[in-house]
Parts: structure tokens; C-alpha cells; sequence
């Protein structure tokens, strides 16, 4: 018998028949003698509209109180989890973060998890209750409640699996496993049976929001088995696992994108020692996390500076760069929350050289343009124009010999 944690997403709890189907997988799986922990996100719709309602007050809610407030969305639907399961006769107990025991920093909207007392959990399984733990949420030394940022109930199920020393972490989600790309983009996305820590950290810290990068940190760093798959079907998933050397070293095994990165240039800068510092320091201590850096000196001696941060903290970056700007005798400061980056990735980079080139030629035959670039051993990124994402994904997907055959 086994220790299984399984997470479903919104669109698997999104109303109560789907919570009725889930419910009934998970009985299902405890009564053939397995230790379940369920861990769930609100319902599908539910975070973005509590968000939206706050932002109907204010453009900068209250981090603290916002996250009180976005906890609710998972707090409602372990409830409802534990009154279904209840009414079909399985025992079970619903547990919010602070209940689990799930310690984070004090970073509202995005902490991180220091550690979980898993002891209230074993309990409840040795007493054979299903345990439905709240994904996404925590709590802090004070005792305040924080979220794990966008995505975070993967990494709440993988650090509990983790705690516990699980068997399995499955994650449960609309999409059958882990593609070549997004298969709601692309139709020509392959799934992939297995994929390493290394490929999914890259696809996930480059917008493939199946996994939230954290949660495939936590997976690699404590060894926990990790499997996606769909809550609708019972089609095998994919697993996430260590490289292994007889692994199929293809050199691109993957195409990402993400819309949620926004561009400001800093224009005419002086080129002196410390301008970096001045630019770059007061966007760290407002907490904002720059991406892609470029800086061009010209024969005049200025520079100009670009850089990526995420959209939801382009107007804080902005206001902060007009301030620097006048400080340090820049020209102006310009924005574009127009763009997307787009990223080919594959561990078979390590080895061969070209594959900047090839990513290149191809979005030059679709006309598309590249404003900005970052490679590092294993991904090639570009910044495109936002409108031309879905062709560029296509395109490289298809350059690259990831097309599903017809
Ligand atoms: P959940 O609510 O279950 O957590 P998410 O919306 O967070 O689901 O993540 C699943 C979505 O991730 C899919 O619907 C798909 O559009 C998107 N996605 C992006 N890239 C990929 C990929 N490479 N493989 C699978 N899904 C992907
Ligand atoms: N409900 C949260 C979100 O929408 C967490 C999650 O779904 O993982 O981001
Ligand atoms: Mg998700």
C-alpha cells in the first residue's frame, strides 16, 4: 500500500459535479488501502476575481490583507471537498495551510515554504482519514496568513509529499501530462512520457505554467516522484525524473512562452562605473525580479539600458526608473507591455552548437522580430512582439521536429 498526495487544480474542481468525479477517483484510490493527501486550488476563476474585486478599490490592495482574502478561494473548496466525501461515506478532515503546519517566509503573494510539520497529517492518515490540505496558502512566524504566488498548490502538494516521504505526487490538472508545448496553443503538441528536473525547471521558470517552478525545485531537491496527468481521463501522465543516461538527449525538447514580462529602456544613459547599480538596486529593494538585461554602449559614450520585469510590477518599475533617470541625467524612460518572450529548451544544447541560429533563421522567415535575446547551456530565449506569439510557438515547434505526425 501506498502514500499517495494528490493535487487537483481549478478546472477539476471548478463546480460540484467535478468535485463529485474527483471525490469519487479519490475514494477509489483509498479504498484499495492507499494513504491519500488531497491537495486542492480554488475553484477555477475564484483567484482571479478576488484579485479583480480588490483591485476595484485600489491599484496597490493591501499584500497582507490580500492574501487573507486569496486564501479563501482554496479554504472553500477543501470544505466542500470534505462535505463530499463525507456524504459518500469516507472519512475525512479539511486542513488550511497554518492547520497542515505549512511554514513560510513573510513575503505576501509570493513566500516560500520553510518547513512542514506533517505529524497532524500522519495522524489523520493513521487514523485512515483522507487529509485535504489547502494548496497555495501558509502561514508566517507571526502567525499571518501568506500565499506562494501564482500556480503555488504544486508546490504545496510536492512540499508535503516531500514531508511526508510520499510514494507519489500526482498532479491532477486539464491537459493529459507535460507537451512539447501548450497544447491549448499548439494542436501539434506531443506528450511526453518523461521529461528531467533540468528540461521542467526551464519549461516552467519560462511561462509553461503546468508546474509552478517551485514546485519542480522542491520535486528535484528532496527526490519526490512527480507525475502530471488529466483529472478527466485515465490516460498515463508524464513523469518527472531524474536525466538519465540512456535518456533521449533531443536537442530541443520543448517550446515556451510567456505573456507576463513587460520591456522599459532607459535611454542615454552615462556610461559610468556604478550606473548599473543605480538602476538596478532600488528595482531589487522594491522586491521586483528583473529578467533579461541589455546594455548597449554607443561611440557617443551613452547607453542605453533595457530590461524585462514582470507585467503585474510594470508600473512600479516604471515610476522607479523615471526617478533614477532623473537622477543620473538619463534621456527618458520607455515601456511596452506588448511583448512576449518565447524559449526553446532541451538538455541536448549541452553539446551542440547552432541552435540560437536555427531559431533565429526561423522566426526571420515568418517576419517576426527579436528585440531581445538571452541563452544560457540549456534554452534559447527571444523577445518577440506579443501578437506574433502563437505563430512563433508554432513555428519553432515545428522547426525544431516537434510536430506530432499527423
Ligand atoms: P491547474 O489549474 O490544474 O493548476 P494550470 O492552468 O495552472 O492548471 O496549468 C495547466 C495548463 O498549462 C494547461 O491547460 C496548458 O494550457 C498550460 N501549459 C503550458 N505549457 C504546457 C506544456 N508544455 N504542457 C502542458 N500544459 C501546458
Ligand atoms: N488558486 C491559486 C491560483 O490560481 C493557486 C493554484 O491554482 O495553484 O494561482
Ligand atoms: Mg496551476
Amino acid at each position: 500500500m501506498a502514500l499517495i498526495v494528490q493535487k487537483y487544480g481549478g478546472t477539476s474542481v471548478a463546480d460540484i459535479d467535478r468535485i463529485r468525479s474527483v471525490a469519487e477517483k479519490v475514494i477509489r484510490v483509498h479504498d484499495a488501502g492507499n494513504d491519500v493527501v488531497v491537495v486542492l486550488s480554488a475553484m477555477a476563476g475564484v483567484t482571479n476575481r478576488l484579485i479583480q474585486m480588490a483591485h476595484e478599490i485600489t491599484g496597490d490592495p493591501n499584500s497582507r490583507e490580500l492574501d487573507v482574502l486569496l486564501a479563501t478561494g482554496e479554504q472553500t473548496t477543501v470544505s466542500l471537498f470534505c462535505i463530499m466525501l463525507e456524504s459518500m461515506g469516507c472519512p475525512a478532515i479539511s486542513l488550511l495551510g497554518f492547520q497542515a503546519s505549512i511554514m513560510t517566509n513573510t513575503a505576501f503573494g509570493r513566500a516560500r515554504i520553510s518547513e512542514i510539520n506533517a505529524d497532524r497529517i500522519q495522524d489523520l492518515l493513521k487514523q485512515r482519514k483522507v487529509a485535504v490540505v489547502a494548496g497555495f496558502q501558509g502561514r508566517d512566524q507571526e502567525g499571518n496568513i501568506t500565499t506562494l504566488g501564482r500556480g503555488g498548490s504544486d508546490t504545496s502538494a510536492v512540499a508535503i509529499a516531500a514531508a511526508l516521504k510520499a510514494d507519489m505526487c500526482e498532479i491532477y490538472t486539464d491537459v493529459a501530462g507535460v507537451y512539447t508545448t501548450d497544447p491549448n496553443l499548439c494542436d501539434k503538441a506531443r506528450k511526453l512520457h518523461r521529461i528531467s528536473y533540468d528540461e521542467m525547471l526551464e519549461m516552467a521558470s519560462l511561462g509553461a505554467k503546468v508546474l509552478q517552478i517551485r514546485a519542480v525545485e522542491f520535486a528535484k531537491k528532496f527526490g519526490v516522484p512527480l507525475q502530471v496527468r488529466s483529472s478527466f481521463t485515465e490516460e498515463e501522465g508524464t513523469m518527472i525524473v531524474d536525466e538519465e543516461k540512456d535518456m533521449e538527449r533531443l536537442l530541443v525538447s520543448g517550446v515556451a512562452y510567456s505573456r507576463e514580462e513587460a520591456r522599459i529602456t532607459v535611454t542615454n544613459v552615462p556610461d559610468r562605473p556604478g550606473i548599473a547599480s543605480r538602476i538596478f538596486a532600488p528595482v531589487a529593494e522594491a522586491g521586483i525580479v528583473v529578467d533579461m538585461i541589455i546594455q548597449n554602449t554607443r561611440k557617443s559614450g551613452l547607453t542605453d539600458v533595457t530590461f524585462t520585469v514582470p507585467k503585474a510590477d510594470y508600473q512600479k518599475a516604471m515610476s522607479i526608473q523615471k526617478e533614477v533617470a532623473e537622477s543620473i541625467g538619463a534621456e527618458e524612460v520607455l515601456g511596452d507591455e506588448n511583448i512576449a518572450k518565447v524559449s526553446v529548451i532541451g538538455v541536448g544544447m549541452r553539446s551542440h552548437s547552432g541552435v540560437a541560429a536555427q531559431m533565429f533563421t526561423a522566426l526571420a522567415e515568418e517576419n517576426i522580430n527579436i528585440i531581445m535575446i538571452s541563452t544560457s547551456e540549456i534554452k534559447v530565449s527571444c523577445i518577440i512582439e506579443e501578437k506574433d506569439t502563437e505563430l512563433a510557438v508554432r513555428v519553432l515547434h515545428s522547426v525544431f521536429g516537434l510536430d506530432a505526425a499527423a
